[in-house]
């Protein structure tokens, strides 16, 4: 058998921490190695399959689209993009009113931080502790773990960051300079931490009063995952900039920032080549289709409930709290998570960490229930293991 960890290993650019695990196929919920040993996938490839992985309707669109039309650069008007664009923008808060298309969540950050100075002429970002808004080095600026910045400085000026969802920290934190505000619903990387209605109230309130733009990051709580199509709804946010990426194609690399009527950029004053290409439309046409047709927001709102129940009524010794929100879970640790994290895998079920002592599970909306049976049966075998 070819080994492709030694093949990686040696020309691979060593920057993801891995797991030994040769991943090579995947099904709905469910992913195989190259020996064939198949996995229940809490990971979804950090929050993109949220409809599940090889979706037929995705797959099919991607068939049909990659036989008409691939590439198609921003200067002239297309079919899949146009659909794509109502389309969105009819399924985000009804203060957006206009998408920019691009291809990764940072590059969606990226954006929206240019958006900010070139509308409001500040420098000034506010963002969160435990914010995770990505890795280029505008989107890095704005994401608050030491160990992903360090190295790289200087970044971007003007940035603070703010305990979350505490409103008095973030309202002293605003000066003259303040452009925008920049927060996810639920911190994900940061460990699954759910804002309040009360926060988010209070942010858009000081938001208008000092003339503030609003930019809020669903690229992790985005398309159904929490409940709802974003998790904006929970909290009636309105923002001005809505960041989307993950899984907003099926899988297929695309970014979004969706936007309020105070956006007006003018032409040639921003770009990319990739950015909504005809593919990427169609695969994002079919999975919201999917997402709808199928109401994964519904499915969300009970499989999370299912899983809740079976964990809520066994005993974890080695749980602190759990953090839900639909299909977005965070279970708070005693300890770091990592051997718990290996542990799992080891009974066939893969999950992440989330920020320093927690497991963080993003599987698939179309998990059926005896998977999720699966999960927490594991779960509370090896969470009352000391390890
Ligand atoms: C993953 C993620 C990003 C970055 O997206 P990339 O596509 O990896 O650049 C930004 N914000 C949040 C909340 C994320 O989960």
């Amino acid at each position: 058998m070819v080994n492709f960890k030694e093949i990686q290993e040696k020309y691979e650019l060593g920057v993801f921490p891995k797991r030994d695990l040769v991943i090579v196929k995947g099904k709905n919920s469910l992913l195989y190695d190259d020996s064939g040993r198949e996995y229940i996938d809490c990971v979804s490839g950090n929050g993109v399959a949220n409809i599940g992985h090889a979706n037929e309707k995705v797959a099919a669109a991607l068939r049909e689209q990659s036989e008409i039309l691939v590439t198609c650069p921003g200067i002239f008007y297309n079919d899949k993009k146009a659909l794509l664009l109502e389309r969105l923008v009819g399924i985000c808060p009804d203060n957006l009113k206009k998408a920019y298309l691009c291809n990764s969540g940072a590059e969606a950050i990226e954006s929206a931080l240019k958006f900010t100075r070139f509308i409001t002429k500040k420098t000034g970002i506010i963002s969160a502790v435990k914010a995770f808004h990505g890795r280029t080095l505008g989107a890095l600026s704005v994401t608050h773990k030491n160990d992903y910045r360090e190295g790289f400085e200087p970044l971007l000026p003007g940035i603070t960051f703010v305990p979350f969802n505490k409103i008095e920290a973030l309202e002293k934190s605003v000066d003259e300079n303040t452009g925008g505000i920049l927060l996810e619903v639920i911190q994900g990387e940061g460990g699954i931490n759910i804002g309040t209605r009360e926060y988010f109230d209070a942010v858009r309130e000081i938001c208008d009063r000092k003339n503030i733009l609003l930019i809020i990051d669903e690229i992790q709580t985005g398309f159904c995952r929490t409940g709802r199509m974003f998790a904006c709804e929970y909290f009636n946010i309105k923002p001005d900039m809505l960041c989307l990426a993950k899984s907003i194609a099926g899988g297929m690399p695309m970014g979004a920032v969706v936007c309020s009527d105070k956006i007006d950029i003018p032409i040639g004053k921003h770009g990319t080549t990739f950015g909504g290409n005809p593919l990427a439309c169609a695969a994002s046409l079919a999975a919201i289709d999917f997402m709808t047709e199928n109401n994964l927001s519904e499915s969300a709102v009970n499989k999370g409930e299912y899983l809740m129940n079976k964990l809520r009524n066994s005993e974890l010794k080695m749980v602190r709290e759990i953090r839900q929100l639909g299909l977005m879970i965070g279970i708070e640790l005693r300890v770091k998570p990592k051997p718990y994290i290996l542990r799992l895998m080891e009974e066939g079920i893969l999950v992440l960490p989330g920020g320093t002592t927690v497991l963080r599970l993003l599987p698939p909306l179309t998990i059926e229930s005896e998977q999720l049976d699966r999960i927490a049966d594991c779960l509370i075998k090896v969470l009352n293991e000391v390890l």
